[in-house]
């Protein structure tokens, strides 16, 4: 019974409560969370309701169905409720256990239901209280019992439960805040929530047949069958991939409304420039350049991936496009992961065109030199160059992904390339944008080229990167042979030795490569997580003993070399210099070596501890030899024998090429994995959902239409609100 004021108070509670909660509202004002629940719910990277109530269930259990005693058979898995008759707690001193025993009884009958060591239990459950059993029903010598049971204090029969006679949720949990404590929170908040407005247009829910927010909220963490829940997390992930979709076409529609210099080519400077190659294009490169070069000639920036396997030579494909753009008067950036890279561009940009006399630059650390003129090569400091970049006098200029965050001035400039990344960040592509613009005066915006090797499953490719255009070079040059690629046990070591040995003896090197110790998605660039510090240490740490061991045990007799990332600058140049000029027969060396370094002449690749790499990592080293005439050779090793990581392996020797391999990384690891949670900043259950490919089609079809009728969203100003939202929560690469 509740007296006069007592009622009162729960009125104006539940009427304070109900004006209170609204998904902005921050947790810590929620009545009954305290400030040892907050901590813990931050843990989580909980701190609004809105958190907390897209904080999903991962499963449920199914305790849906309720009988009476009387019913019940062994190992039925049963909702019971029943009066406690008796409780006791039993200390059995051999085990150092504590046992709980409690009688329960119904109409039907009565069961004994036992706990171990939660002594807890008989301050909620006294003799007398009513409460819900849910658990299994167990038998030993001949008596059924409920073997620990989630139990449930029930107090009025209307009382909605929340851990039993239902199906479940389960939660992702931290230490201290069980699924139980999630329930216990979330609960409540039901009762008092504002109406939460749907922003996914009622036709598109209505002809994807998909419930109301309010209802899936619901039915997620509350449902009242399988498919409801199915259903309601089904509406989720369509909504985290419909922004997605509907982001990357605005963000299409937004750069096609912005003006680039029209980058034209006649078809005899092409074929002049094509003729003094030391090699002829693969189809595959004449196609990426064809689409390449018709982007540059239109008066909207290009945004365009160019994505082949490594060694594919997309390298020349942007070269060509930095050759035309000079010739138009325009200046490019080529911006490259790791120095080492930056620096082979140069090499290779001053070979194939000996003849270029519009500037090409480097620009790394303290390094800065330039070709230009009749083709001499100068070395300058830091800032001439950059006043030579400032004049226009130097039209291609080539330094590390840091290039962008410099504050360089470039006269003109019409064409940006990035090596060995998928795209420019947003957020990275405005910034350049607003600087470019506001130093130079210029209106229009460069043309975009990106590069990848690393090959991304076509499903992934059309949500992920939907904003970009695709250019595939599906197609090596001839006269490459297969790399052969061994999974190496232990106790084969020493034959892969002997073996490598051989190959240097006939004048081949050979790339070591040592694991990181945590998996990685960091790349020896410039953008770094803040443990990056540690993880280089724990590199260079295993890099210099496997070093040692190489170069006094086991190859006294070859010369062997160092490559790490906390080597100098200038350190790491004599490194790789030497290594390409056969000064070292073997590299050792952590993943810096991992993407574009060309030596032709390497014919071994050497993997320590390869279980701790990706898949689409692996490709990447082994597709640093093969590069020449000479067969080369791959050799995983690795101590693991697990039955997975032998298949995960396998696969690297079974997929034709990289996008075969890219979707057998994407079963074997997920999306997240593939694509690196952090990096994205996009919530697990859009993650799940990548997998969907109907569901990628459906949401695709539905942010078109949108696009169609309302692009600028004027007419769903909830989405437009919900879309700003989405674009700062995820930061997708
Ligand atoms: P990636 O696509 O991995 O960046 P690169 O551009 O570094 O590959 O090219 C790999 C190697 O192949 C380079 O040595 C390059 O000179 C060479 N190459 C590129 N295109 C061709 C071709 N059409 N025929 C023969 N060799 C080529
Ligand atoms: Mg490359």
């Amino acid at each position: 019974m509740i007296d006069d004021e007592g009622f009162l108070f729960f009125v104006l509670k539940r009427y304070y409560l109900k004006i209170m909660i609204s998904l902005t509202t921050p947790l810590s004002s929620i009545h009954g969370i305290g400030p040892k629940f907050l901590t813990r719910l931050h843990k989580l990277g909980l701190s609004t309701v809105r958190d907390l109530l897209w904080h999903f269930p991962t499963r449920y259990e199914d305790w849906s169905r309720i009988a009476n005693i009387a019913e019940l058979g062994t190992s039925d898995h049963v909702t019971v409720r029943g009066v406690v008759q008796e409780i006791k707690n039993i200390r059995t001193w051999r085990k150092r256990m504590v046992i709980t025993e409690a009688l329960i009884g119904d109409e039907s009958g009565a069961i004994k239901a036992v706990w171990f060591n939660q002594p807890y239990i008989g301050n909620a459950l006294t003799k007398g209280v009513t409460a819900n059993f849910a658990g299994k029903v167990a038998q030993r010598k001949n008596e059924t019992y409920l073997s620990n049971p989630t139990y449930e204090v029930v107090r009025s029969e209307d009382q909605v439960t929340k851990h039993t006679g239902r199906l479940v949720p389960i939660y992702p949990e931290t230490h201290g805040l069980t699924s139980r404590g999630i329930r216990y929170l979330i609960a409540p908040i039901f009762d008092d929530l504002e109406e939460i407005q749907e922003f996914i247009p009622g036709e598109i829910l209505e002809s994807q047949d998909l419930p109301h927010v309010e209802d899936a909220l619901h039915d997620i963490h509350m449902p009242e069958s399988l498919p409801a829940a199915e259903r309601a997390r089904e509406r989720f992930s369509f909504e985290e991939l419909f922004l997605l979709q509907l982001n990357n076409l605005r963000q299409k529609l937004a750069l096609k409304k912005q003006t680039a210099p029209k980058i034209v080519s006649s078809d005899s400077q092409v074929k002049k420039l094509l003729k003094e190659l030391p090699f002829e294009l693969t189809g595959a490169q004449h196609q990426a350049l064809h689409e390449v070069f018709d982007d540059l000639s239109r008066p909207q920036p290009m945004n365009r991936l160019l994505q082949g396997d490594v060694g594919s030579g997309k390298t020349i494909v942007a070269a060509l496009a930095a050759v035309i753009t000079a010739l138009n008067k325009y200046q490019t950036g080529i911006m490259a992961p790791t120095e080492v890279l930056a620096r082979q561009h140069y090499k290779t940009l001053t070979k194939l065109f000996p003849d270029f006399s519009s500037g090409i630059g480097l620009l790394v650390s303290k390094e800065a030199r330039a070709f230009y003129g009749e083709g001499l090569e100068t070395e300058m400091s830091k800032q001439e160059l950059i006043k030579k970049i400032a004049d226009g006098e130097i039209k291609i200029l080539i330094g590390t992904h840091a290039l962008i965050q410099k504050n360089i001035d470039f006269d003109d400039l019409g064409l940006i390339v990035i090596d060995e990344q998928h795209r420019f960040g947003v957020s990275q592509r405005a910034e350049l944008i607003r600087k470019h613009q506001e130093k130079t005066g210029h209106l229009h915006l460069p043309h975009f080229l990106s590069m990848s090797a690393t090959p991304i499953p076509r499903t992934l490719m059309m949500t992920i990167f939907g904003d970009l255009d695709l250019s595939l070079i599906n197609e090596l040059p001839k006269n490459r042979k297969a790399i052969v690629t061994k999974i190496v046990a232990p106790e084969n070591r020493e034959k892969a030795y002997a073996f490598i040995r051989g190959q240097a003896r006939r004048g081949r090197q050979a790339f070591v490569i040592c694991p990181r110790i945590q998996p990685s998605e960091i790349q020896d660039g410039d953008f770094v997580p803040s443990d990056y510090k540690k993880i280089l240490e724990l590199d260079v740490k295993t890099v210099k003993e496997e070093f040692e061991k190489l170069s006094k045990k086991i190859f006294p007799d070859l010369r062997v070399g160092m490559l790490h990332g906390k080597l100098k600058s200038e350190e790491k140049k004599i490194v790789m210099g030497d290594f390409t000029s056969q000064k070292t027969d073997i590299l050792v060396s952590t993943s810096v070596i991992e993407v574009g370094v060309d030596v032709p002449n390497a014919t071994i690749m050497m993997i320590e501890g390869s279980e701790w790499f990706g898949l689409a990592q692996l490709y990447q080293f082994r597709g640093r030899v093969g590069r020449g005439e000479h067969q080369s050779f791959c050799f995983l090793f690795t101590e693991s024998t697990a039955k997975t990581t032998q298949a995960r392996l396998q696969s690297l020797i079974t997929a034709k090429n990289g996008f075969e391999l890219a979707e057998m990384d994407l079963k074997f690891r997920g999306p997240g994995e593939l694509l690196g949670n952090e990096q994205t900043g996009l919530p697990d259950i859009a993650m799940r959902a990548l997998q969907n490919e109907q569901l990628i089609k459906d949401s695709r079809e539905a942010a078109k239409k949108i696009m169609e009728i309302d692009p600028e969203l004027t007419k769903h100003p909830l989405l437009a609100e919900r879309m700003k939202a989405f674009q700062k929560e995820t930061h997708l690469e």
